[in-house]
């Protein structure tokens, strides 16, 4: 394992949204694509095994919502005598870690799990937190992917459907509003943005936002266009966000520092469309991918948001895609 590459496994944000960047950190330069895909099918198995050995840490926020942090993307939990609320259910391979950080909270078990979208990093743990006794709840476009075989193209890679119990029972296309434990849980899908079943989970009275991975604090975000995501649509969702959040409200991101707020969101929105815009105009000018990438569009942010997994060029080619 290379240096770069320890240092992906060892960062807390790790994820599985970000194996490519990883191969192209770890080659440290220019792997052709071929080889780095196949590079990347073998981090699958890295993958797992590292969520297997990453710690689980635990934030508690306000209003009894605590959020955890080690296993994939960032998972909000609301516990309370109607059992356990969870937004998104980290790698499968993490649930001694999870079920562990779980019972440091309360007895209760698990009673209801809101994926914010399909990527095994915020559904691999689906299965067991089913057979835990959760109820799953999606977006209707998410319950299709974890269906079927679901093709990522900028991984090379094909997801095979899930078991039936990792399914969500209960699909939402509009808002809804939930309550338990005494709280009001509001789901809200978004318009295509990181994929098209992306949705937001809103804690009311604790004011607190779980945007799920249309928003990376501090690291460049990886977009699937393979199940619909646009860097316009982030662009959306950012604003989505923004205006629904006031300077009180805690923001949970899908990765990156777990406690998050409007001002952390704005820089994020605010360097998506510096970056489009740049290489909006590049590609108009004629530049292929290649000559984009060379040309740095990105490079008065990346000390700041290209110093995780999803590096500066990987970006700026995920952004060519879309404009
Ligand atoms: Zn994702």
């Amino acid at each position: 394992m290379g240096l770069q590459q320890k240092h992906a496994f060892s960062r807390r944000q790790f994820c599985f949204c970000c194996m490519t960047g990883a191969t192209f950190a770890t080659a440290g330069a220019w792997l052709a694509p071929r080889e780095a895909y196949a590079e990347a099918r073998g981090l699958v198995t890295l993958i797992k095994d590292s969520a297997a050995s990453s710690p689980v840490t635990l934030y508690k926020l306000r209003g009894n919502v605590t959020v955890l942090e080690g296993s994939g993307g960032n998972i909000a939990v609301l516990p309370g005598p109607e059992g356990k609320l969870l937004v998104d259910a980290g790698i499968s391979a993490s649930r001694p870690q999870i079920t562990k950080a779980l019972s440091e909270l309360s007895v209760e078990p698990i009673t209801n799990l809101i994926n914010t979208h399909w990527h095994f990093d915020h559904a691999s743990g689906n299965d067991w937190m089913h057979s835990a006794g959760a109820k799953i709840i999606a977006h209707e476009n998410t319950r299709k992917h974890l269906s079927e075989i679901q093709r990522v193209e900028d991984w090379d890679y094909n997801f095979l459907p899930s078991p039936a119990g990792a399914i969500p029972s209960e699909v939402i296309s509009g808002n809804r509003t939930l309550k338990l434990n005494g709280a009001s849980i509001e789901l809200k899908p978004y318009k295509p943005a990181h994929t098209d079943g992306d949705l937001s989970v809103t804690f009311g009275e604790a004011d607190i936002l779980h945007a799920g991975d249309t928003y990376w604090n501090g690291i460049y975000p990886f977009i699937d266009y393979s199940t619909g995501g646009s860097i316009d649509g982030m662009i959306s969702a950012s604003d989505v966000n923004l205006a629904a959040a006031t300077n009180n409200t805690i923001i949970i991101p899908g990765h990156g520092n777990p406690v998050s707020n409007k001002a952390e969101l704005k820089d994020f929105r605010d360097m998506l469309v510096d970056i489009r815009d740049r290489v909006a105009a590049l590609k108009k000018a004629g530049r292929t991918q290649q000559e984009t990438v060379a040309a740095k569009p990105t490079v008065a942010h990346d000390a700041k948001w290209g110093q995780f997994v999803i590096d500066p060029a990987f970006f700026t080619k995920l952004v060519y895609e879309g404009v």
